[in-house]
């Protein structure tokens, strides 16, 4: 058809399965398997419903200024938006805005070549080491932004905080990203960077470690003549991104500090205790330091594992794509998830190699 020549054509990311079974294990996009602080709990039960008449605070003030105070920043230095996949959506559409190519990783998060080819951002990939390191050398050629997760995905892999500055050191001309989706799970934050660097966006969510994905709610800490660019983009695109139940209870999630550590804390220790096991089953994996397990079995093929898993309505993440073909990427569940899993593995390999 004819007026089809003149729509914009992409190729859409494709997330986790979402299924809702009512005995299944999910562990295939990296939720947080506990419920948010008991005070969301109140705080939604007892919920206003006369304020959804009006629209919602399009400056979100209450939430940025709680950000701002839990990390020490100045409210002007924070941007929230619906999911961190909306703040980088908006970072890539507001700083990613040169013929240059912009830089990232060949394994990594998989929207980001898809926000590139929508906006028509040019991009290049510059590929791990073989151990799933970045290679901060490849980040000094002419480009028109970086950005790459650290911890990455699906790796888990961190990056020392001095990688993380020998890349935006030789990146002062351009916006240098940093996606900290994972980085409360025993990460390096590059939020101290942000006094030496103006050109530094760091980009966290609550949809992990704050056991909020069901309300999308992201942010990013950034110098404040970024967040302002950032702000003009987004109040030229939907000035009311971010609705009212999701501002008042991540103010509440944002307050309970203890039952945040708490809870990272547990998913930690039972990813501790997940890599023992994996290895006494014949797995390999490099080492997370995120709220998943990046694991390759040594005899049997990853999506041969992930079919009879599936099967048994145990969900992981697996993707048929270049270097990563023969992993799967577990996230951490409850103990008594992973024992499930861990058990039915156990049994199916004892079968199958
Ligand atoms: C999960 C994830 C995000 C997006 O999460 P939101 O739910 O949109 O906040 C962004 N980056 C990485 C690397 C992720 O894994």
């Amino acid at each position: 058809m004819k007026w089809e020549e003149n729509v914009r054509k992409v190729v859409p990311y494709v997330a986790g399965e979402q299924p809702n079974k009512p005995d299944m294990i999910k562990l295939n996009t990296n939720e947080c398997p506990y419920p948010p602080a008991p005070g969301v709990r109140e705080l939604a039960a007892g919920m206003d419903c006369d304020a959804l008449r009006l629209y919602p605070d399009s400056n979100t003030t209450l939430l940025v200024d709680a950000l701002a105070e839990y990390y020490g920043v100045k409210p002007g230095q924070v941007f929230v938006g619906v999911g961190s996949d909306d703040v980088l959506a908006m970072a890539f559409m507001t700083f990613f805005n040169s013929d240059r190519p912009i830089l990232f990783p060949d394994v990594t998060y998989s929207f980001y070549d898809v926000w590139a080819e929508l906006y028509r951002i040019p991009y290049r990939i510059c590929a791990l080491d073989e151990d799933w390191h970045i290679r901060p050398e490849d980040y000094r050629q002419p480009n028109g932004g970086v950005i790459f997760p650290n911890p990455n995905a699906p790796t888990g892999l961190p990056e020392s905080l001095d990688t993380v500055e020998e890349i935006i050191q030789a990146n002062q001309d351009v916006v240098v990203i940093v996606d900290e989706a994972y980085v409360d799970f025993g990460g390096v934050s590059a939020l101290p960077l942000l006094e030496k660097y103006e050109n530094l966006l760091v980009v966290q969510t609550f949809s992990k470690s704050r056991a909020m994905a069901g309300l999308r709610i992201g942010f990013c800490i950034g110098n404040e003549r970024l967040i302002r660019y950032l702000n003009d983009v987004k109040f030229s695109f939907n000035s009311y991104t971010m609705n009212y139940p999701a501002q008042m209870l991540g103010v509440e999630a944002v307050r309970d500090d203890a039952y945040f550590k708490a809870v990272t804390a547990k998913v930690v220790d039972t990813r501790e205790r997940v890599k023992k096991e994996l290895a006494q089953l014949g797995f390999t994996f490099p080492d997370s330091r995120a709220n998943f397990i990046f694991a390759s079995h040594r005899t049997v093929p990853a999506e041969t594992i992930f079919r009879a898993l599936r099967e048994a309505d145990i969900y992981v993440r697996y993707w048929n794509k270049p270097r990563i073909s023969n992993s799967l990427r577990i996230t951490i569940g409850t103990d008594e998830q992973m024992d499930r899993l861990l058990g039915f593995l156990k049994e199916f390999l004892a079968e199958n190699q």
